[in-house]
């Protein structure tokens, strides 16, 4: 029987991607909007890709209503110039995730899924390129919502189609690599598992209070028995 539903972030705890994804961005938002804003130094770690196309143009002295004006356009042209040039060997793997996902995958407990500020588009391809795509039925995407934060409901919401099982937030696990990540468990009372794989130490993401912190997902046992105990908040 269904009892946890466990939300993976990607960038920076599933996997890292080279300098592809800005140059990428700066490539599609420079053939849209004629500047790439800041993206080539911009911090884009734990946010959304849509807040990160208006924050960087903002820098480049465009303004909201000039940027959501072609805002359509700049996603579905960041995703297809990012499927097209994004390969294998843009992308690495972090250590213990493969083994993790094999493990969870045969535990009829739990259900996996995808908690990204990534649109659908480009996220799905970078999962695709070391083939761990398979693992996840259902995620809540950019696409989903305006905030990161408005996402664990969607994802709840869509694990419910999918299963008939409506999740409730204590046996919801979110694990990710940022302070963002963290907030968001906290905003719907998740357990929180963070992940020091990204661009955060140990030490910044200690100071987000996380429920669980790990250097990576190689201790796979121990894992596990996190995601399946249930927090007491
Ligand atoms: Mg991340």
């Amino acid at each position: 029987m269904l009892k946890k539903l466990v939300l993976f972030d990607i960038d920076g705890t599933l996997l890292n991607m080279g300098p592809i994804n800005r140059s990428v961005l700066a490539d599609a938002l420079r053939a849209v909007y004629g500047t790439e804003g800041s993206t080539r130094t911009h911090n884009f770690a734990g946010k959304m890709d849509s807040a990160i196309i208006f924050e960087v143009l903002q820098n480049g002295g465009l303004d909201e209503k000039e940027i959501a004006g072609s805002f359509d356009r700049a996603r579905q042209t960041y995703i297809e110039m990012f499927r097209s040039q994004a390969g294998a060997a843009d992308v690495t793997l972090i250590d213990g995730v493969r083994e993790l996902l094999d493990q969870l995958r045969e535990r009829s407990e739990v259900m996996l899924g995808l908690l990204t500020g990534n649109f659908e588009g480009s996220g799905r391809h970078k999962l695709k390129l070391p083939d761990i795509d398979r693992y996840f039925p259902f995620g809540a995407f950019a696409d989903d919502g305006k905030s990161r934060n408005d996402l664990p409901k969607v994802a709840v919401e869509k694990a419910y189609r999918l299963t008939g099982k409506r999740f409730s937030n204590h046996d919801v696990i979110i694990i990710g690599d940022t302070e963002h990540d963290i907030a968001c468990a906290r905003t719907v009372n998740a357990k929180s598992i963070a992940v020091a794989t990204g661009t955060y130490s140990m030490e910044e993401l200690e100071k987000h209070d996380p429920h669980v912190l790990y250097e990576n997902l190689s201790r796979t046992d121990a894992v596990i028995s996190e995601i399946l105990q249930t927090t007491i908040n």
